[in-house]
């Protein structure tokens, strides 16, 4: 499988060269050359796999066997989910139903894929401990017979989570070195912790005055100063990364599968989709996790519908409802990004979106001429047209065929603070509404749980499915049962756990405390190694205004690494 950029320039890259690139030189995200087109009877047959068997099955489709042997491949991916402290991975939970007695029954049928078992706690570990197995194996296989060592610097920006999986991720690497930005105060406390508290050597925190977006700009700046790139050998590990994409697809197919199993389809069912409706909310930022979803629908996997689930930075959520993909602009001094109680979707533009968009410029394109290559050429002009028009005049609208084919398997919601918060409240305060009800049988199947604790992310996918069950597209008929979603479960409560306790302990409804409601503890909802980070030696380099930040960055990364890299080429000096 070979790989091209979103904008056209770069046409033929190996899997190695697209992962350890990350953006292309033109601005662009890599994209196989095509989508590899899984027939159901064979999706079937993955349907009893354990994570990492399944995991390998889908990535071999993108990784040819000249790159990875499949001994190589196999192992990787199993030392990559074997940090997860579940066998499973990224095991499924029902949700308790609070709507009972509002009438709505597919409110029955709302899941939590809980994405936040490994190290970090958040789902970005999924992508990052395979990206940093990637790495190490690549440069391990490159310095194996050479003289002098080749190593690798890479560059990333955070609102939060990805920071923590990537340092996780690459910890103790031999030959990387890892510079993370983050924006100074913007992420929680516990992230802050979790990612300065790292001491490893290769790993390098930056706190950056600003927003994440600065970082990020910051971070593309670097990338596109093409001397600085190829000195210090740059490489990216933000979502923008091809093999992160590529890592979430597997638990679309192994969910799926999941809520398969729990209600029990006939065997060697040939046809799920005429089965059941399984669709997914997704709690959106960068539009990285659920463009993995994508990728699962174009293999074949029958995934009924994706929800893009926003907080109220909310430009994906506008596209769907408009075609129009817009900045926010700042008004009387008011930051374009607002601060939401979710903040790792704190973003003004998601950088994934870009490969969708490609996707529905050459299916459209498609419709009219067979020329695979003509399609694909128009596809990038469209992005580099559409990426001009957002940098220089905030925004673009895509033609109507586009945007009504966007809305063939995705819809959105946005999710305000207030509701959020509401719904955390409702789903832990709902097992104190229960404690007069009789108690009803369940025949056989798994008791739902009484209570769960979700995290604000989790909790803005969570509402949006709710809001959105009621509206599905496809009307329901009798042979086709009701509709079962996945809510993305993308972080530990822990992780937030300002806002969650917030929302447990102060919006207590007046019934919980005469049942026997206790205000819950930090300890009560966060995992044990989040616990233990408190009091730990801490080590991060600062970056403030005034002055150029991005020449204090490349600064930072001379001082630290700069010896590695000797700004002439070797064979001069
Ligand atoms: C990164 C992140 C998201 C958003 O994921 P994208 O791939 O950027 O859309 C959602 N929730 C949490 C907890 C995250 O860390």
């Amino acid at each position: 499988m070979r790989y091209r950029s979103t904008r056209g320039t770069s046409t033929d890259l190996s899997f190695e060269e697209a992962v350890f690139e990350g953006l292309a030189p033109d601005g662009g995200l890599y994209i196989p050359h095509s989508i590899p087109q899984t027939p159901l009877s064979e999706i079937h047959q993955w349907s009893n796999l354990s994570f990492p068997q399944l995991a390998t099955k889908i990535f071999r489709k993108f990784i040819s066997h000249e790159e990875i042997s499949d001994a190589d491949l196999a192992d990787i991916v199993t030392r990559s989910f074997g940090t997860f402290s579940t066998p499973e991975v990224t095991p499924l939970k029902k949700l308790p139903n609070v709507a009972v007695g509002n009438g709505n029954g597919d409110l029955e049928n709302l899941y939590v894929l809980e994405l936040f078992h490994g190290p970090t706690f958040a789902f970005k570990d999924v992508a990052l401990q395979f990206l940093g197995n990637l790495f190490e194996f690549f440069l391990e296989r490159r310095n194996r017979n050479s003289a002098t060592k080749f190593g690798i610097t890479v560059l990333g920006a955070t609102s939060g989570d990805t920071g923590g999986a990537a340092i996780y991720g690459l910890r103790g690497k031999k030959n990387v070195d890892v510079f993370i930005l983050h924006p100074e105060g913007r992420i929680s406390p516990v992230q802050e912790q979790q990612m300065t508290s790292v001491l490893d050597r290769n790993v390098h925190n930056v706190a950056i005055e600003g927003t994440f977006d600065d970082c990020q700009v910051m971070v593309k700046a670097a990338f596109s100063d093409q001397k600085f790139r190829r000195r210090f050998h740059l490489a990216a590990v933000n979502s923008i990364n091809w093999a992160r994409i590529l890592a979430q697809t597997s638990y679309y197919f192994y969910s799926y599968f999941a809520v398969l199993r729990r209600i029990g389809t006939p065997s060697g069912a040939s046809s799920y989709a005429a089965l059941t409706k399984i669709q997914y909310s997704v709690p959106t930022g960068n539009f990285g996790d659920v463009l993995a979803g994508y990728y699962a629908v174009r293999m074949g996997l029958p995934i009924d519908r994706l929800i893009v689930a926003t907080n109220e930075n909310d430009i994906l959520h506008r596209f769907f409802q408009s075609g129009r993909y817009e900045k926010k602009q700042s008004r009387n001094g008011s930051e374009p990004v607002k601060q939401t109680l979710s903040p790792a979707m704190d973003i003004l533009v998601s950088s994934n979106f870009e490969r969708l968009l490609w996707y529905l410029s050459i299916e459209d394109r498609r419709s009219t001429n067979s020329d695979a290559d003509v399609c694909a050429k128009h596809a990038s002009a469209n992005m580099v047209q559409w990426m001009r028009e957002l940098r220089d005049k905030g925004g673009f609208t895509v033609p109507e065929t586009i945007f009504n084919s966007s809305k063939g398997l995705f819809t959105s919601f946005c999710t305000s603070d207030a509701l959020t918060s509401d719904a955390i409240t409702r789903y832990y305060h709902h097992q104190y509404t229960l404690l007069h009800e009789a108690p009803k049988p369940y025949h056989g199947a798994e008791r739902p749980a009484l209570a769960y604790v979700l995290d604000p992310h989790t909790a803005v996918g969570v509402v949006a499915a709710e809001q959105l069950v009621a509206t599905s597209t496809t009307p329901t008929t009798s042979s086709i049962k009701s509709t079962h979603t996945i809510c993305l479960a993308t972080a530990s409560p822990g992780k937030f756990p300002e806002a969650v306790l917030k929302a447990i302990n102060e919006n207590a409804p007046a019934l919980s405390p005469q049942r026997g409601f206790k205000p819950l503890t930090y300890a009560d909802i966060a995992p044990r190694e989040l616990v233990a980070l408190e009091g730990l030696p801490k080590r991060c380099l600062h970056i403030q205004s005034p002055g150029d930040k991005l020449d204090a960055l490349f600064a930072v990364i001379e001082d630290n690494v700069g010896a590695q890299f000797p700004a002439k080429p070797l064979s001069k000096l």
